[in-house]
């Protein structure tokens, strides 16, 4: 299956998929037939946020809902093969948005809010709000894995949540961390299948929180010697490890 670059993605639920046929439904048969004015017999790429992506031919539609001839399906499109996990603490206004759609266009796999000391309080209805951003990015930037948002996190229950990754990292402006890219160069393109990364609130990291994390098999990495906002740090942090580790 060739895929045009600038190919548009829609989003497809998982059950609304079928031997031959599929169906987009409610928002996402908005964007498909009336934003894009997709019509039947034209083509167009499907996304079950679950790896799958689909050819497909609009074969008809009526109010919120077009069927579709799956014409195609490819497995794994624009996903990297490291899976990362970014646990970051929720950030005043739309600075944990932007977190989230620029980890996505990244190749982040799980985003896990991170409830530490001095971390900000999380407003209402922000995961699903966090799960908006992390679909429209994903349809953007042509993956076709939906990175998960988690419920929120103590460092503990983050630390537990990710013990089982190879490589484990808590990004700290502390002295005496090394820096992330020869910790990363050092592993000499080892393959590494799971890593996390851990960002602390505007405020840092607690020294104590540090220490559990390093005590959790966690190695504390520098990003430089200037001080980053949370979201620089996660955003660069990612795209370090994905870039390094994560193939393609
Ligand atoms: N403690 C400082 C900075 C906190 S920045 C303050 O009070 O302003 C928020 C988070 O970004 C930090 O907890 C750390 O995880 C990350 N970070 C910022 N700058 C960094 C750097 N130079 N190296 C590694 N991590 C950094």
């Amino acid at each position: 299956m060739h895929i045009p670059p600038h190919a548009d993605f829609f989003y497809v639920r998982p059950q609304d998929v079928h031997k031959e046929r599929l169906f987009v439904v409610d928002q996402e048969w908005h964007h498909l037939v009336v934003v894009h004015r997709t019509r039947p017999g034209q083509h167009f790429f499907a996304v079950d946020g679950l790896g799958h992506c689909y050819e497909c031919e609009l074969a008809g539609t009526q109010v919120q809902r077009a069927e579709a001839k799956i014409l195609q399906r490819l497995e794994g499109v624009g996903e990297p093969r490291l899976r990362l996990t970014l646990a970051a603490s929720p950030l005043r206004g739309e600075r944990f948005d932007f977190l989230v759609e620029k980890g996505t266009e990244l190749g982040v796999s799980r985003f896990v809010p991170l409830c530490t000391a001095r971390s900000g309080r999380l407003a209402e209805n922000r995961i699903d709000r966090w799960r908006r951003v992390a679909l429209a990015a994903m349809k953007q930037c042509g993956r076709s894995v939906l990175p998960e948002i988690t419920d929120p996190c103590t460092l503990p229950q983050a630390l537990d949540l990710l013990s089982g990754a190879k490589l484990r990292l808590v990004a700290h402006e502390g002295d005496g961390c090394e820096p992330l890219v020869t910790v990363l160069l050092g592993l000499r393109r080892a393959t590494i299948s799971e890593a996390a990364l851990l960002v602390g609130p505007e405020g840092g990291f607690t020294a104590e929180e540090v220490e559990a994390a390093v005590a959790g098999g966690f190695t504390a990495v520098s990003l430089g010697s200037r001080r980053l906002r949370a979201e620089t740090a996660a955003v660069v942090g990612a795209a370090l490890v994905l870039a390094i580790c994560g193939g393609q």
